[in-house]
């Protein structure tokens, strides 16, 4: 199989299969698991159409003397800036008689010249692929990026399989979203491309067949979209509640799932240091991505002690090595309307850095939370830090992942480091199926509970280490020798999604 796959172009999927490949020759996975886990159960692309609103964009420089002489308009109403230096038009703002647009162009009063640009329709490409199904419903999230593909969404797809069984919660994997740029649109655009998008899902999606969630570009909000667009008409709405989850807490979300992915984060360090009879207290760490995972990882592992120096996000890096205030930069990135782009460049109490210099900061662990890829071989040749924990999904290129075990540096991988978020999907969902509301407590405790179980377990399987006490049993995992983490996790993986095929069978 290992040979097929090298004889493949490689692609994002084969290269994220590599270590489902690896995992499954080193335990002998049964060939037809092999064969129903190497390709998606279904890849669903299709295309959502959207009527825009009137815009104005940023009149590109070349062009700006032409209009050198328009007087300026003030216009106080009836725009809303998008993060992308546009304006969206509403109603009437630009027919009022104190309002100059000469072939198109107008000179906003303080903002310099824009050209209108006509109310358009536009497509973009829209993806749903459920990968495997055998521990129950697909689940998984719903981005919106610029750059997704098929092959992206497959391996995500793929991985959320792993996840889910690594976490021991009965789903399967999947993945979707759209092709788009969320930073160009407005909130009602963007509402209405949700809306088509989910009425495009409707008979594929299910709170027993298929659950979204957000992901990269998408919050609580589009999730509340998505479930009104999927309960219109019916009246027993509340039956239906577990279609989605990370939904707003006031409508069937769970406490804690906002914090949850960057909680598990911070359980896996904790216990990471605990296994060495150290405390996260007094440790240093550097962080990749400020968003909702970096964000709360960061206050969460400073709540515990640890002191976080260096940041870096798509729009800027920056150090202090005295240690920069979690809850202050929160205010300053997610606090400050002004802040457009919400990104910590610029921010006061830390000087800026470049990226590479971010990579090379002495630090006792780094946390990737960004996007995939970011840490590759040359990066993971200069990281100064013992302990990778791995917020982001594949931040690690398997290039990275030799140089990491080479160096010695340490690696809590993403299938358990960031499962903390879709645990805590399932406690919603369950909420959901019950009709509960449990405290952040009651659900803290059981992620606690449930995300360091496993990562023992997955500790046990790669020290060839197996246990047995009152809290788990990790003697059926270990495969006689020991393996990298990342291995371990997804023997973990195999052995419990294979369980269900071998003792339910195959309908055929
Ligand atoms: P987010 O959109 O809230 O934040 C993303 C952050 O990454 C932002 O700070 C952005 O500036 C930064 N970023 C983007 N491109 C970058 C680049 N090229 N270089 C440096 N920084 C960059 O996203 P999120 O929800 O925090 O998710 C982050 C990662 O964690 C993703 O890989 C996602 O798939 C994964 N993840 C998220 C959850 C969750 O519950 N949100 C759960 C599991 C995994």
């Amino acid at each position: 199989m290992r040979m097929l796959a090298e004889k493949t172009k490689r692609t994002i999927y084969t290269e994220a299969m590599e270590i489902f490949e690896h995992a499954a020759d080193l335990i002998g996975l049964d060939p037809r698991v092999r064969l129903e886990l190497e390709e998606p159960d279904y890849e669903h692309i299709f295309y959502v159409t959207v009527k825009l609103r009137e815009r104005l964009v940023p009149l590109p420089k070349e062009e700006q003397k032409r209009y050198a002489d328009l007087p300026e308009s003030v216009v106080t109403e009836g725009l809303e800036p998008l993060a992308d230096g546009r304006f969206i038009i509403r109603g009437k703002a630009l027919l009022r008689s104190n309002v100059t647009v000469r072939d198109g162009v107008i000179r906003l009063a303080g903002n310099g010249l824009y050209r209108l640009e006509p109310a358009q329709v536009r497509r973009f490409k829209a993806y749903r692929v459920q990968h495997n199904q055998a521990r129950g419903p697909y689940k998984g999230g719903v981005r919106y990026h610029k750059e997704v593909s098929l092959d992206l969404f497959k391996s995500l797809a793929a991985e959320m399989t792993w996840k889910t069984a690594i976490a021991d919660i009965p789903f399967g994997g999947a993945k979707g979203g759209i092709k788009i740029d969320p930073r160009h649109y407005s909130k009602e655009e963007l509402e209405r491309i949700t809306l088509r998008y989910m009425y495009r899902l409707k008979d594929l999606v299910g709170p027993h067949r298929d659950i979204p969630a957000p992901d990269v570009g998408t919050n609580p909000e589009v999730m509340g979209w998505m479930f009104r667009q999927y309960s219109d008409g019916e009246r027993e709405r509340h039956n239906l509640r577990g279609v989605v989850t990370g939904k707003d807490v006031r409508i069937g979300g769970s406490e804690g799932r906002v914090k949850a992915t960057g909680q598990g984060l911070a359980y896996c360090v904790e216990d990471w240091y605990a296994d060495r009879k150290q405390t996260v207290a007094g440790q240093t760490f550097i962080l990749q991505g400020y968003g909702n995972v970096g964000s709360n990882a960061a206050e969460i592992l400073c709540s515990m002690g640890a002191k976080l120096v260096a940041v870096n996000d798509a729009d800027g890096t920056i150090y202090n090595p005295q240690g920069i205030d979690p809850v202050r930069l929160t205010a300053y990135v997610y606090g400050n309307p002004k802040n457009i782009n919400k990104s910590i460049a610029g921010y006061p109490e830390a000087e800026a850095i470049s990226k590479k210099a971010f990579w090379e900061t002495q630090a006792d662990f780094a946390v990737p939370a960004a996007l995939g890829g970011e840490i590759n071989a040359d990066i993971a040749e200069h990281l100064k830090v013992k302990l990778v924990a791995e917020g982001a999904n594949g931040p690690t290129t398997p290039d990275a992942d030799e140089v990491l075990q080479a160096r010695k540096i340490e690696l809590i991988p993403d299938i358990i480091a960031n499962s903390g978020g879709v645990t805590v999907s399932y406690y919603e969902w369950l909420q959901n199926q019950r009709m509960e509301h449990w405290t952040e407590v009651e659900v803290n405790d059981r992620l606690q509970r449930a995300i360091k179980t496993n990562w023992r377990i997955i500790r046990d399987i790669a020290k060839n280490q197996p246990r047995h006490n009152a809290d788990y049993d990790s003697r059926r995992y270990c495969v006689g020798r020991e393996v990298d983490t990342r291995t371990a996790a997804m023997v973990l993986a195999l052995k419990r999604i294979e369980a269900h095929y071998q003792l339910e069978g195959f309908s055929q």
